[in-house]
């Protein structure tokens, strides 16, 4: 199969584009410059004729998917490229536009110039499932964050929480109304953890998700391990690609939205993970005996969640919390952190 991946050079996308490769398919990929290009170039000599790359700088623009959208041959698109960071001054600039002109904009060029393609997977978010207004009830494939732009100045993570509910939002309403060939699938998973692919493994690299990772391994909960709170649900990077790639495997996966979680963290129980487990490096590093735990007097409400339509749909075997973190920090222990 030959897919459009937007934004191979994420965390997540770039993932999914070697997964998509090892697997056999022909991948075209986008990415913001030509030094990234040429990493995936460079990694992937062996493919070099499966793989294409095309620059899009930025996805915001009404024409960014025009062009690499008529690739020849295109039969499924995977979009993961969306901002996914809290460092930003102007939400609605920075954060909804990229998010759901980036999404209005990809389907809009395959509708008018890839007839052909079958099949669009979104990377949406939990963030787009979380119910705020009731955060006791059970999440499910059905749920979705009530939050809209009246919203994005509550704080950064609301402003994040709303670019994704309305992404994901436009994506099933454009599908609604204009009919397209193609049928929609989104993957909607909570916080995803894991190692960088190595070709992007650099200290930059560090995306928002595995930050408290790198926190702990910088010495930052020394004293005190923070709370974890009532989002207690993560996933391992490399389960979010494979769920992308059965996405576009399986039949039955068209118009769902995957609820894809890997299991339950605690903070706590990572610094125990990389305490007990983790690189010497890192020793001096970890929480001290005395360290007060965030987690130790929550009483509060835990997210509750029923993913069952998922996981029969995909079928992963979930990787466990501890291969997730000790993948990740042996990942970057020899950086200058
Ligand atoms: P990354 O920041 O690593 O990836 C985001 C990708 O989108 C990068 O390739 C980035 O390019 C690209 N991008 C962002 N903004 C623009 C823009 N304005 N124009 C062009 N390209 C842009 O994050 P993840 O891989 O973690 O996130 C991928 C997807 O998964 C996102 O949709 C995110 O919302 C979703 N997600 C992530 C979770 C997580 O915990 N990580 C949890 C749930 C959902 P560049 O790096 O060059 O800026």
């Amino acid at each position: 199969t030959k897919v459009l991946v937007a934004g191979g050079s994420g965390f997540i996308g770039a993932h999914i584009l070697e997964q998509l490769l090892a697997k056999g398919h022909s991948v075209v990929t986008t990415v913001r410059s030509k030094e990234k290009a040429q990493k995936i170039l460079d990694a992937h000599k062996a493919e070099a004729d499966r793989l294409e790359v095309a620059i899009v700088p930025e996805i915001a623009r009404e024409d960014a998917f025009d062009e690499v959208v008529k690739t020849p041959g295109i039969e499924v698109v995977i979009h993961p490229a969306s901002p996914c960071h809290l460092n930003f001054t102007d939400p609605q600039k920075e954060l909804i536009d990229p998010a759901v002109l980036g999404t209005t904009n990809i389907l809009r060029a395959i509708k008018r110039d890839a007839p052909q393609v079958r099949r669009v997977i979104i990377t949406s978010s939990v963030a787009a499932i979380f119910n705020t207004k009731d955060p006791v009830s059970t999440l499910t494939e059905q749920s979705w964050n009530p939050n809209d732009l009246s919203n994005i100045h509550d704080s950064r993570a609301v402003a994040y929480c709303v670019s994704k509910t309305l992404a994901e939002r436009a994506a099933w309403d454009y599908v609604d109304q204009e009919k397209p060939n193609f049928d929609l699938v989104t993957v909607n998973p909570p916080l995803v953890l894991g190692p960088v692919v190595g070709h992007f493994s650099n200290v930059d690299s560090i995306n928002a998700s595995n930050e408290c990772l790198a926190n702990l391994v910088r010495g930052k909960w020394r004293d005190e391990i923070p709370p974890t709170g009532p989002v207690n649900i993560w996933i391992d990077v490399r389960d979010v690609a494979a769920a992308h790639v059965r996405a576009m495997e399986r039949q039955e996966a068209g118009g769902k939205r995957l609820f894809t979680v890997g299991g339950r963290f605690s903070y706590t129980k990572i610094a125990e993970i990389v305490r007990e487990h983790g690189p010497d490096r890192f020793k001096d590093k970890m929480p001290r005996a005395e360290a007060r735990s965030g987690d130790a007097n929550y009483t509060g409400p835990v997210l509750k969640f029923d993913n069952g339509e998922t996981n029969r749909i995909l079928g992963i075997e979930w990787t466990p919390l501890e291969k997730s973190v000790l993948d990740f920090v042996e990942s970057i222990k020899e950086f200058d952190l």
